[in-house]
């Protein structure tokens, strides 16, 4: 299929990229790695009128440290946060799932910030970065906000960006200490999760301190399991057995 006509402009900083949403009213896509957008667009179920491609924004690559905060850039590729030492450091359930994220030729091109702005549920990384308490930073035409994750998934690939609006940066506190484990069930070897599972538990002591539980493709929007965390939090060392009898009392 050929998508229909669009204008295309490939800024190269973040101010620029904003200038050009804001003048194009709602009628603008970014596009980052494209590998959401460019079936929609093939299909003919977006029809933008112009294309904002942020593939030459030096500023949205990479991942740095910001004291107890890993900084990762909305345009890094999902193949970049798998192999990153910081992620793996720092982030470790985040490089985990990423690596469960289709396969190396779309892991090379989608980006964790599409991933999230495209805000479908059964994409692995949302639920990943609601378990991990990220922080989203967004810049538009009014400057920069930063929304937690908990508030980013709105509804059914709906996120609380606003058509002029840039996702610039994930923001994840350091998780090192922590155990972790990203759970997808999926029919068929490097797709789409049928549902998924974020965990993360922070002991101290034989207890289970902290924790955190974010569920994939269960709901309109990424959800957080919080009585599977209440029903954790506290709770002595018990063993996977011991989890498994939880969760499943608790529905
Ligand atoms: C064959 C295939 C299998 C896949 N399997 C999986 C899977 O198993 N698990 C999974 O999680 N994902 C999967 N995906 C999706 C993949 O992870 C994509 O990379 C991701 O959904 C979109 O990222 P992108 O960088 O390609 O974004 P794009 O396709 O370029 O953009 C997606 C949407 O987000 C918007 N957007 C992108 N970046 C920004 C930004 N910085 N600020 C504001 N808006 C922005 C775009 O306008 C568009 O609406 C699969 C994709 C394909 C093609």
């Amino acid at each position: 299929m050929i998508p229909p006509a669009f204008e295309y402009t490939c800024p190269t900083s973040v101010d620029e990229a904003v200038r050009a949403l804001a003048d194009a009213g709602d009628e603008a896509k970014v596009l980052a790695g494209g590998q959401s957008l460019l079936p929609l667009l093939r299909l003919r179920l977006a029809f933008p009128e112009l294309v904002v491609d942020v593939g030459r924004i030096p500023e949205l690559r990479g991942v740095r440290e910001d004291g107890d905060t890993l900084v990762i850039g909305a345009m890094t590729t999902h193949h970049d946060v798998v192999h990153d030492p910081l992620v793996r450091r720092h982030a470790g359930l985040l490089a985990e799932a990423t690596a469960t994220v289709a396969d190396p030729a779309v892991r090379h091109r989608g980006t964790l910030g599409g991933s999230l702005a495209h805000a479908d549920p059964a994409g692995d990384l949302p639920a990943v970065v609601l378990a991990l308490d990220a922080e989203l930073v967004v810049a538009g035409p009014r400057g920069r906000r930063t929304v937690a994750a908990r508030e980013f998934f709105v509804d059914y690939l709906q996120s609380a960006l606003t058509p002029d609006e840039l996702l610039v940066e994930v923001r994840i506190p350091k998780t090192d200490g922590w155990s972790f484990h990203y759970e997808k069930f999926h029919p068929v070897a490097q797709a789409w999760a049928i549902v998924g599972v974020a965990a993360l538990v922070r002991r101290d002591d034989g207890h289970i301190a902290e924790a955190r539980i974010g569920l994939t493709n269960m709901g309109a929007t990424p959800l957080r399991a919080t009585a599977a965390e209440a029903a954790l939090d506290h709770y002595v060392e018990i063993g996977f057995a011991g989890f498994a009898n939880i969760v499943d009392a608790v529905g």
